[in-house]
């Protein structure tokens, strides 16, 4: 076996190309009995055209091969079953042979000159999550409809400036095995959460999977186009699972180093433990573990001009491998920003003190977490799609709520005991927490509103709502994200909800048609005003910095809560905070279905928002003191 500073002395290189010959070195078992390499003309199929006998030294094995092998495709074997290593940077189809191009050659046009466009705090970023399939597929004027050049298009681009988010969160658009790409005529579709390949896009999602360069190529186009419209790409990297162990690069090449087992006890048992819930996890405090996902992300950072990573079950991993990459990843570009889920999905086999859990954010700096807090209160428990938050009435989540508005830090003003799920503020700075109401997981917001609230509760969900049915929804999907973009966290939004998106009731709808998961672009006419409301309000929170005052100390200088009744949160942004044009800012959230009155300062306030309309400009003045808020509505004013 080899030693730690064995391990850690070398990387994860597996093929170094030149045109005269290519040596390959594997991490694998020293006491491995025979490790081949086998190079094809084919991605998929056809003999082998060279089988090579891989020789152990300097802590690989390895192999030289004279020649010109640009074009072929390779597997190692060490006895465990083919496949192409685990740092592919090409593959062929399906990615089951590696493949051996020029990296350069995959470069779009100006990539040399592509850079990340600027944010100053990640409270400026206005994340926006979205699946390939599920934004383009439904779209009849998109050309590369379901595809990575989809986001090239005039249509979405047009459509994501408008709407004025930066920040574009793809979901898993790493190589994952559950859409078979050699059958792209047939309609498939996956949430992508079954990493094959972990550093080379997704075969689907490019115009010809069969050609390696073609999904790198487009895949930077993506990112080209993106960038160039001051969009950032945020990858979701799901380091904690694999499909399944058997079948694993990891466990080809290495067996058994790369997961957690139970207890040293159970390891002759093979009692692989299961923190994902998908029947296995990773080890990241593993050395070549933590060297993995460490060279994994500079990896997509450095070729991909990747700007930002949102890790899937964070708290699987541990902490120090969590810092480790913050640290690697703030020696290239600092406003790269991380995040991930707070916690598991089943207990892991480390404690957990040591896991990048969100109770354990504090002890990683420069890395935020999910507010699952924020997200209840306002539409209820994760555990019941038809339990209701704030809401649709249910008592005692203003205090959630509040914790959420002050982005998870320990505010004077939040008492902690009625908090739904912390006892302590878990932020240290409002940048580590993400503020959202719903994501691709779960219920759409519209889903989750109709299966809740008791008064839009209704056989066939949204569409079988009648007129005032559909009012009141409409009224409350846009206090909810008016809860999420006044707060001093960092706002994410599911891709669709400004369209009113619906699954019909989906809750987990990972491998649902498109007829479930696509967008509703016909909704962007029948309701421009939900449309317009949540372009407003992104420009709101733009053009305000006080709502984004990116520091724990300035938040509880200038964020006060006001007294408010039941049903209601107020607070008032106050003495320009973060420099901001406005003075003083109030904005009253009412979920009450019956118009409430409050108490804010006095003095001449102009109104920007009410009833449903944001107006920066004004839509008009109201003096201070005893204020009216209308039914199930914000209210936004400053002077
Ligand atoms: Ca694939």
């Amino acid at each position: 076996m080899l030693t730690t500073t064995t391990m850690m002395a070398q990387q994860f290189n597996e093929v170094t190309y030149t045109p005269v010959k290519t040596t390959f070195a594997l991490f694998a078992p020293q006491d491995a009995k025979a490790v081949k390499l086998r190079l094809y003309r084919e991605g998929l199929g056809g003999k082998a055209q060279k089988t090579v006998r891989m020789i152990w030294n300097d802590g690989r094995w390895r192999a030289e091969v004279k020649g010109d092998l640009k074009g072929c495709f390779y597997t190692f074997d060490i006895g465990r079953g083919e496949c192409p290593g685990v740092f592919a940077k090409a593959v062929g189809v399906n990615g089951h042979r590696g493949a051996i191009i020029t990296m350069s050659d995959t470069n779009p046009e100006g990539w040399a000159n592509d850079q990340h466009p600027i944010t100053k705090t990640p409270a400026d970023l206005i994340v926006y999550e979205l699946h390939h399939r599920d934004f383009s597929i439904a779209r009849n004027d998109a050309r590369h409809p379901g595809k990575f050049l989809a986001l090239t298009e005039p249509w979405a681009i047009d459509h994501l400036k408008s709407l004025g988010v930066n920040a574009i969160h793809i979901l898993p658009s790493y190589d994952y095995g559950s859409v078979d790409e050699t059958r792209l005529n047939i309609p498939q579709y996956n949430w992508g959460y079954d990493p094959v390949n972990y550093n080379v896009p997704e075969g689907s999602y490019s115009t010809d999977p069969y050609r390696p360069e073609v999904r790198i190529r487009e895949f930077k186009q993506m990112v080209k186009a993106l960038h160039d419209a001051g969009i950032r790409v945020i990858l979701d990297v799901v380091y904690n699972h694999t499909y399944d162990i058997e079948h694993s690069n990891f466990q080809r090449t290495y067996p058994d180093y790369f997961y957690r087992w139970k207890t040293e006890g159970e390891k002759k048992a093979k009692q692989y433990s299961n923190g994902s819930g998908c029947g296995n996890e990773t080890a990241s405090e593993q050395p070549m573990m933590r060297q993995f996902m460490i060279e994994s992300v500079k990896y997509w950072v450095e070729e991909y001009h990747i700007d930002g990573f949102r890790f899937d079950l964070m708290g699987v991993h541990d902490i120090e491998t969590m810092n480790q990459i913050r640290h690697a990843i703030d020696e290239i570009d600092p406003s790269i920003f991380i995040y991930g889920e707070g916690w598991s999905a089943g207990p892991c086999a480390l404690p957990n003190d040591q896991l990048g859990m969100k109770a354990n954010i504090a002890k990683m700096p420069g890395i935020a977490a999910f507010s699952d807090e924020i997200r209840d209160a306002l539409r209820g428990p994760f555990s019941d799609d038809t339990k209701t938050g704030w809401l649709g009435g249910a008592p005692d989540c203003e205090e959630s709520l509040k914790f959420g508005i002050a982005g998870c830090i320990s505010h004077p003003q939040v008492n902690m005991k009625e908090v739904n799920y912390s006892e302590t503020p878990w932020a240290t700075e409002p940048t580590q927490m993400m503020s959202y109401v719903s994501c691709h997981d779960d219920m759409c917001l519209v889903d989750r509103l109709c299966a809740s609230v008791p008064s839009l509760k209704a056989p066939n969900g949204f569409m079988g709502l009648s007129k005032e049915q559909t009012e009141e929804l409409v009224r409350l999907d846009l206090l909810a994200q008016t809860a999420v973009f006044t707060s001093q966290g960092v706002p994410f939004m599911l891709s669709g909800e400004e369209l009113l998106r619906t699954k019909l009731g989906v809750h987990n709808s990972f491998e649902s048609p498109d007829s479930i998961n696509h967008l509703n672009w016909d909704n962007k006419e029948k309701y421009p005003q939900v449309f317009d409301y949540y372009k407003k309000l992104i420009a709101l929170r733009q053009h305000h910095p006080a709502f984004r005052l990116g520091s724990a100390d300035l938040v509880r200088k200038h964020l006060e809560f006001l007294d408010a009744p039941k049903g209601v949160v107020a607070f008032r942004l106050k003495d320009y905070a973060g420099r901001d044009d406005w003075r003083n800012i109030i904005v009253v959230l009412n979920a009450a279905r019956k118009t409430q009155a409050l108490q804010i300062p006095l003095g001449t306030y102009t109104e920007v928002c009410c009833d449903g309309i944001i107006d920066e400009q004004g839509l008009g003045t109201i003096q201070g003191g005893l204020v009216t808020v209308s039914p199930q509505s914000a209210l936004i004013l400053h002077n």
